[in-house]
């Protein structure tokens, strides 16, 4: 059923308007009427009621046809407008079409006024929907502009040609453009720039244009350009091209953002890196050199500290030198755990693991510290399980267990200190497991992740009870994870405490590679006795080392002694040595080149050249080895480590 027509009627003749509504009635038009027949009355239902159809009567006393034709053209021009009136004249009818009444009916034929109502009303709802979708385009387009508008990155349309077409608030702001009173932003204001001018480089501009011709598009692309002030800014930009059915382009619709502060945090990370690496290549420069000046002459001093240890009878100066031999060794133990604590934080340690017998590793701990627990009247105990095979490098968990160890015996007082080793199963696997328990003050369970950390300690400040540097534990765990286990840590304060070391356990355990850890044990006696028959050269241009080393020599075989890279191969000329002892940083040309050309001398090639160096830094080693030298002890060494190392070379 069709709505009900509401119709306004601008009439005074009340016959007139009976008329109409028989007519309505006759020919069943629904509809509403409100009848006006004044200009005022008009004007006020027009502006606040909605209809679908006005008709009027062209004369009345005080109002006419035209004025309300004039007032629904300003008003509502789409609601269709009938003058109905009694008078024939076909000027006025085409007056009224003119202005815009949408039919003219004379009231003898007012038989025909329903039909041209109907086909108007259907007139007036096309261009009622024609409007709303207008309204609703218009609408959307609002939307959408306002939401280009609010966008915080710059919004562009240009032309093929370079012309700017459009643009948002966010891409003037970013251009530099300012409104004032002479200029006001309107796309017609921004036909005087060209896009073309912003790049400051053709090329970048040709490289660009042709992608985006090429592939349509380019995104993200991080260039330099010009603003209206002539400043370079950095953007990143993305563009795509629109095209018409037949494939012309159109325009370029594209967004740009201001990248600039990112650019310049990225200059100053940069700056930032840069410095910070030349600090860690001054800092590692420092260490080695550090390394090297405090190591030299601790070769002295623990050097002829040991040797003067073997030689004195008299009870009371042997006590007093074995204290200069314990004071070297806690300087040593100290630098060697900041340069551990170095090589691991520079990332420079090569973890070379391999399915071991740690058994060796625990025993050889044990022998060094036996002694030294006896004197505190310590009981200590070692007990080890079988197949204790784990994937380890083995020079590392001796550096693990000798700290724990050695915390044990500091950190007790009376009791004792043990080492317990054995095999646990767990949801990784099997693992090997080395418990290092004792009785001492214990550890409060709030410092238990502290004193994983560098230079922290449970006691700090000047007041505090024991010495060290809070290095061990952190190293110590830090080569346990290197190894890929962990350490735990129970305690009880007043009553000690029990450092347990997981490793990754060898399922199979006939994979264990022999350990040739015993081979490293020292002898006995530092001596063996005297070789003849073969002879050493030693390189060494530090005077109180070549003598130390000369004194321990002197013990082995002959040898010769100089003091630099050329006099080493001037002897080499002339006499066959059955080992050569070169120190590396010598004045003059280094122990590298002295060594180099040694070998290259007739008959000297498989003359074998042991490192006697205080370069002990990360990679020191390897480099050294990689030189040319067959071997490498670094300084200050255990004078039986040393014996056995040359003794290892007279007799090979
Ligand atoms: P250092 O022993 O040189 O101070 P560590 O890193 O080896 O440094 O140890 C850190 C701290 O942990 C020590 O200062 C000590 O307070 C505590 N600690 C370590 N081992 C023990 C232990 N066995 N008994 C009691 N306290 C310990």
């Amino acid at each position: 059923m069709n709505p009900k027509i509401k119709i306004l009627l601008a009439e005074d003749n009340i016959n007139d308007v009976k008329l109409l509504e028989k007519e309505f009635r006759k020919e069943k038009l629904d509809y509403d009427l409100l009848v006006v027949d004044n200009e005022s009355d008009f004007r006020e239902k027009i502006g606040n009621d909605k209809f679908d159809l006005i008709l009027s009567d062209y004369s009345m006393p005080d109002f006419d046809g035209m004025t309300a034709l004039r007032i629904r053209n300003e008003i509502s021009p789409l609601i269709p407008f009938f003058i109905v009136t009694g008078s024939i004249n076909e000027d006025t009818a085409v007056k009224c079409i003119k202005a815009g009444a949408d039919d003219y009916v004379i009231k003898e034929h007012i038989g025909r006024i329903t039909s041209s109502i109907k086909s108007a009303m259907e007139k007036y709802k096309l261009n009622l929907e024609k409007e709303n979708a207008l309204n609703a385009l218009v609408e959307s387009e609002k939307k959408y502009r306002n939401l280009v508008d609010n966008l915080s990155v710059g919004v562009y349309q240009i032309s093929p040609d370079g012309a700017v077409l459009q643009v948002n608030p966010a891409f003037r702001k970013l251009i530099g453009f300012v409104e004032d009173e002479n200029c006001k932003y309107s796309p017609e204001s921004l036909k005087m720039f060209s896009a073309w001018d912003f790049y400051p480089d053709n090329s970048v501009r040709e490289e660009i244009l042709n992608a985006i011709y090429e592939k349509g598009e380019i995104n993200n692309k991080e260039i330099q350009v010009y603003d209206l002030n002539k400043n370079l800014i950095w953007v990143s930009i993305s563009s795509k091209a629109r095209y018409d059915e037949k494939g012309n382009l159109l325009w370029i619709d594209g967004i740009m953002e201001d990248i600039s502060q990112r650019k310049m945090s990225e200059a100053e990370l940069i700056e930032a890196k840069e410095q910070a690496e030349a600090a860690n290549r001054l800092k590692s420069n420092f260490l080695a050199n550090m390394s090297h000046e405090l190591r030299t002459p601790m070769v002295a001093i623990l050097g002829f500290a040991d040797l003067l240890q073997a030689e004195i009878e008299n009870q009371e100066q042997k006590q007093m030198v074995e204290m200069i031999s314990r004071g070297g060794r806690r300087l040593k133990n100290t630098l060697d755990l900041i340069l551990d604590l170095s090589r691991i934080e520079s990332g420079g340690l090569i973890t070379d693991v391999s399915p071991q017998d740690v058994t060796p590793i625990i025993n050889s701990v044990y022998d060094f510290y036996r002694i030294i627990a006896e004197k505190k009247n310590l009981k200590f105990e070692v007990e080890t399980g079988s197949n204790l095979v784990a994937d380890i490098n083995a020079a590392m968990l001796e550096k693990v267990l000798a700290n724990l160890v050695e915390n044990a015996i500091s950190y007790t007082k009376k009791g004792n200190v043990k080492i317990k080793a054995g095999t646990k199963k767990s949801e990784k696997g099997n693992l090997v497991f080395v418990k290092v328990a004792d009785t001492g003050i214990g550890i409060d369970e709030n410092m238990y992740d502290l004193i994983f950390e560098p230079f922290r300690q449970v006691s700090e400040g000047y007041s505090r009870e024991y010495e060290g540097t809070g290095l061990g534990l952190s190293v110590t765990k830090k080569y346990v994870e290197l190894m890929k286990g962990t350490i735990e840590v129970e305690s009880r304060l007043g009553k000690g405490s029990t450092f347990t070391v997981y490793l990754p356990g060898c399922a199979d355990v006939s994979q264990a590679k022999k350990s040739n850890y015993a081979n490293n044990q020292q002898p006995a006696g530092i001596f063996k006795g005297i070789e003849t028959g073969k002879r050493i050269l030693l390189v060494e241009d530090d005077e109180s080392n070549a003598i130390m080393i000369s004194s321990i020599l002197r013990n082995v075989c002959a040898y010769d002694a100089v003091d630099s890279g050329e006099d080493a191969i001037l002897k080499c000329e002339n006499n066959k040595y059955s080992l050569i002892l070169m120190d590396i940083g010598l004045q003059g040309i280094s122990g590298i080149e002295a060594a180099k050309k040694i070998k290259s001398l007739p008959g000297c090639k498989n003359v074998p050249i042991v490192a006697l160096t205080a370069f002990a830094m990360v990679g020191d080693r390897e480099r050294i080895l990689k030189e040319g030298c067959d071997d490498y002890i670094s300084k200050p060494f255990e004078i039986k480590r040393f014996v056995t190392l040359i003794n290892k070379y007279l007799n090979s």
